[in-house]
This record gives C-alpha cells, sequence and structure tokens, in this order.
C-alpha cells in the first residue's frame, strides 16, 4: 500500500447499509482485528449467533460517533442531546433523576427540539445545585 501503515483509519468508507465481518472492518480501517472485537466487548453491536461474525455498517458509525463525540459542556440546566448533537435545556425544565450508585446517577429529561431522551450523569450531592433552575423528580427503584 502506497500510503503506509500509519493511515488514520478511514471512516467514511463504511457504507451504513452493509454488514462486515471483523476483517472486513479491520481491512476496511486498518486497524487490528483484535481492536475490533475490543469495540465488539465495549458495546459495538455484532451479531453473534452466526459465523462470520457481522456488524453493521450503520452500528459501526453509530460507534464511531459515539465514542468520538466532541467534548461538550452542558450548563447546569441543560443535557446534551446526542441526535441535535448539542446541549439542550430539557422540555418545561422538567427532569428525573435516576439513581445509579448510592452517590449519583443520571438526569433524563426530554430535548424540546427533536423529543429525544436527553442525560446528564449528575453526582447525588450536586442536585440541590438544580433548585430553582429545574424541577426535578428523584425516582427510586421501585424493586428494593
Ligand atoms: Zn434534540
Amino acid at each position: 500500500m502506497a500510503n503506509g501503515k500509519t493511515r488514520k483509519p478511514n471512516w467514511r468508507c463504511i457504507k451504513r447499509h452493509r454488514n462486515y465481518t471483523v476483517n472486513d472492518v479491520a481491512r476496511e480501517l486498518g486497524v487490528a482485528k483484535g481492536t475490533v472485537r475490543r469495540w465488539i466487548k465495549n458495546g459495538l453491536p455484532a451479531i453473534n449467533d452466526k459465523r462470520p461474525t457481522l456488524i453493521l455498517g450503520a452500528d459501526l458509525v453509530e460507534f464511531h460517533k459515539r465514542r468520538t463525540k466532541p467534548k461538550h459542556k452542558c450548563k447546569r440546566n441543560e443535557c446534551y442531546c446526542l441526535k441535535c448533537r448539542v446541549p439542550r435545556i430539557p422540555a418545561w425544565g422538567m427532569v428525573e433523576y435516576l439513581p445509579l450508585t448510592s452517590t449519583g446517577g443520571n438526569l433524563r429529561g426530554l430535548c424540546p427540539e427533536c423529543c429525544t431522551l436527553i442525560c446528564r450523569r449528575i453526582a447525588l450531592a450536586k442536585l440541590p445545585v438544580l433548585e430553582g433552575i429545574l424541577k426535578v423528580t428523584i425516582r427510586r427503584q421501585t424493586n428494593d
């Protein structure tokens, strides 16, 4: 290959409507097969019940987007909308707090533009900061 082995993965060559094997992905992107398998382990959706394992081009592109999403700063009253790709103030200023651990959880609201669920991790200790800014409903796990 003329451009050597240090070429950057070219995500643009991935076709959304195509299926790829691990080998295909490695070849198309110029990465190691082990890298692709690690992506699958890390949440890249793959069709594992057939051999060879198949990866949907669309899934691959989405996975890549999620991994490389720009570092965004949300203001205190904002959550990041993955669809609009900008921080949004949740519709009606309303969010739910869903505890994930004893010290933190997710704030969840609706994007006022596209109605997608928007989320943000937040420490439980920081919830009082939102008082007067957002209407927070605290959800509790129902199964305990
Ligand atoms: Zn949105």
